[in-house]
């Protein structure tokens, strides 16, 4: 890495080195509006908002700060920070459909992202078809000649099956179609799928970047030109704005990312590489294993792994998935993950009838291992797997 886009100099210099009162933190610019000395200057801004401060709605300079920083992370010309991870999925896709066209997507991407396109895009004429993703000949044979956009999660975060991002996004530039991957496990640390040829990367950053479960957040990484597009069209239109304070929150989160990653993804292997020889854990899903089953392309893709991951307990019956999620003390039962403390989410607790769970997920398990002591989280996890008859 050269100077410029070393993790240190854009974390802790890029654009910070001559801050107002030689303050070393950024300033929180909590303004709705910015004032111009002339007229002559006032027009430039209100004729050109992508490229401008004119109206907290379309850029804030503590909001563009992280947003520079977010690029330079995955290497992008240009990011744009919204309100949430499902803003930047949604603006993503909106932005290159319109009615009568089609986009593929992989068929366990996040919830919203399914309900995106299954039910919302549908009412205005935009049609889906689902893949499983792991074979990128199934993913370009899903392609019609309506087909716009190319919408994968890799690794998805219950099943954590991984897509060859290199090898679609080849195919996909070949017939002229966009590539989007939400990348919010493996974070820019661990992987940048715009140097494998993908065309927009996707953040929550409610989840790492943040990394205290203290803020929603949304990213989206491409080129100028596709960002700029995405800012004009659907940002300020739905206006899912990034407020200065979440901006801030999040740019004091990146300070720290690259640790805190290291952290998750030692601590995430110790647990995983644990419960992989537990009698009571039938499988374990961590795209980092050695034993995973697409283990060749995980080491393609990525540089190290996140703390999530799902195990599938050897149970068929609900009560020992109640017992096992009910007795573990350091894991808090919770939706999402990012943060620095360790969650459990059983798949079973999304259905209010326990007789609708699919057979194969009843006994799925996804816990995000935080930054505690991993030796404390195995303790854990023994004790509670004790409760499994
Ligand atoms: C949480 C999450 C989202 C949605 O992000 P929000 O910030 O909650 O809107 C999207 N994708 C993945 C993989 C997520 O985990």
């Amino acid at each position: 890495m050269d100077s410029e886009t070393s993790l240190s100099y854009i974390l802790h210099h890029m654009d910070e080195d001559n801050l107002p009162g030689n303050a070393v933190s950024p300033p929180i610019f909590q303004t709705s509006i910015f004032c111009f000395p002339t007229f002559a200057e006032f027009r430039d801004a209100i004729n050109d908002e992508v490229n401008h401060s004119l109206y907290t709605r379309g850029n804030n300079p503590t909001v563009m700060l992280a947003e520079k920083k977010l690029a330079a992370l995955e290497g992008a010309e240009r990011a744009k920070l919204v309100s949430s991870g499902v803003a930047a999925i949604s603006h993503s896709v909106m932005a290159f459909v319109k009615s009568g066209d089609h986009v593929v997507c992989v068929e366990d991407c996040y919830s919203w992202t399914r309900t995106l396109l299954s039910t919302y895009l549908a009412r205005f004429g935009v049609s889906v078809t689902y893949v499983e993703g792991t074979d990128p000949g199934e993913v370009i044979a899903a392609v019609r000649p309506e087909t716009k956009v190319i919408y994968l999660e890799s690794p998805t975060t219950l099943t954590f099956k991984l897509q060859d991002l290199p090898a679609i996004a080849a195919e996909a530039r070949k017939r002229g179609i966009k590539t989007m991957v939400d990348n919010t496990w493996a974070t820019p640390i661990f992987c940048n799928p715009i140097s494998m040829g993908i065309d927009l990367v996707i953040h929550s950053g409610s989840k790492y970047f943040g990394g205290a479960s203290d803020i929603i957040a949304g990213v989206i990484a491409g080129s100028k030109e596709d960002i700029d597009l995405i800012q004009e069209q659907e940002f300020l239109q739905l206006g899912t704005v990034a407020d200065p304070f979440m901006a801030w929150l999040l740019l004091r989160g990146l300070r720290t990312l690259h640790i805190r990653m290291k952290a998750h993804y030692e601590g995430a292997l110790a647990a995983a590489r644990y419960l992989e020889s537990h009698p009571k854990v039938e499988s374990v899903l961590y795209p980092m294993l050695d034993s995973y089953g697409q283990a060749a392309l995980s080491q393609k893709l990525f540089r190290g792994g996140s703390g999530l991951f799902s195990i599938q307990l050897k149970t068929k019956d609900i009560r020992d998935v109640i017992k096992f999620t009910d007795r573990l003390r350091l894991f808090k039962r919770a939706v999402s993950w990012g943060g620095y403390e360790s969650l459990v989410f059983p798949n079973a607790v999304k259905y209010q009838n326990p007789a609708e769970i699919p057979p194969d997920r009843l006994g799925l398990v996804r816990l995000h291992i935080g930054l505690e002591k991993p030796e404390e989280l195995m303790d854990d996890l023994s004790r509670a797997l004790g409760t499994i008859s």
